[in-house]
């Protein structure tokens, strides 16, 4: 059985205010189980409520995390862009690269997706890195292909020092927002693919490496995903925006995932 500790991560993308984030942070905070010291957790606010999640959730096991970060660096004429050193400097502990929403809308391709994951680990930053297929490359029999080619843009460019500072999330990009999870097959088979993968290139490390699962995640089908023996815990968008709901998912992953149970 994994001895990996549980993460759970929220991706708020384009929601709350600084005064919405405060009130957020608090009231997770007065919602969590005791037994929450069993994982890690994190939420990842927009860039403007950054500094103000870091403080309230200061004296918490809560992490902030970015959700993107400028591929260039440390700093120079790129209007718009948010270096890691600056999501370092605000308290940020790390950052999620590779989202589909980056891929599709903004064109981030898999060289711009390892440009980012290496000024995260620069930084000190823990990125996590995206991997999903889209509808069609499932359909047409190209996922397990895809995720590969996705994942290999990140490994080639990657140090021994790197493999323990990094965590892989697998989002499906028909699951993202849609209200249709993966089947708890789909997403064992692809996370021990993406292991078998890291074993491949990096040998042992593997056993460490922590894949976490995203798409419709929510605190009714959380445990049918930490359950798996691959699965490390849950990259949440949707069902983290509520306090209370995000506690509660964080009740079911600590419930089944065996990490967390000491074993
Ligand atoms: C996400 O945006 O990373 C995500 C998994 O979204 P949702 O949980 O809403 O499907």
């Amino acid at each position: 059985m994994s001895s990996r500790r549980p993460f759970i991560v929220g991706n708020w993308k384009m929601h709350k205010t600084v005064a919405e984030t405060v009130g957020y942070v608090a009231e997770f905070a007065s919602h969590l189980p005791s037994s929450s010291s069993g994982c890690d957790m994190a939420i990842a606010p927009p860039f403007t409520a950054l500094s103000s999640a870091v403080a309230a959730a200061h004296g918490t096991t809560l992490q902030v995390f970015a959700q993107n970060v400028a591929a260039e660096g440390p700093s120079g004429a790129f209007t718009g862009e948010v270096s890691a050193a600056m999501l370092k400097e605000v308290g940020c502990q790390g950052v999620i690269v590779g989202h589909s929403e980056r891929r599709r809308y903004y064109g981030e391709t898999d060289a711009v997706v390892a440009m980012k994951t290496r000024r995260a680990l620069d930084a000190q930053l823990l990125p996590i890195v995206c991997l999903g297929e889209t509808l069609a490359e499932r359909e047409s029999g190209a996922a397990l292909e895809v995720i590969a080619r996705q994942l290999r843009a990140i490994t080639d460019t990657l140090t021994d020092a790197d493999v323990h500072r990094i965590v892989i999330a697998y989002e499906p990009v028909w699951a993202i927002g849609t209200g249709q999870a993966a089947t708890p097959d789909i997403a064992q088979q692809m996370h021990r693919h993406i292991r078998a993968i890291w074993e491949a290139t990096f040998g042992a490390s593997a056993d460490t490496l922590r894949i976490l699962y995203g798409g419709s995640v929510t605190a009714d089908n959380i445990a049918e995903f930490t359950a798996l023996s691959d699965v490390d815990g849950a990259l949440v968008g949707g069902a983290s925006l509520s306090p209370s709901g995000f506690a509660n998912l964080v009740r079911g992953a600590l419930a089944t995932s065996p990490a967390s149970q000491g074993v």
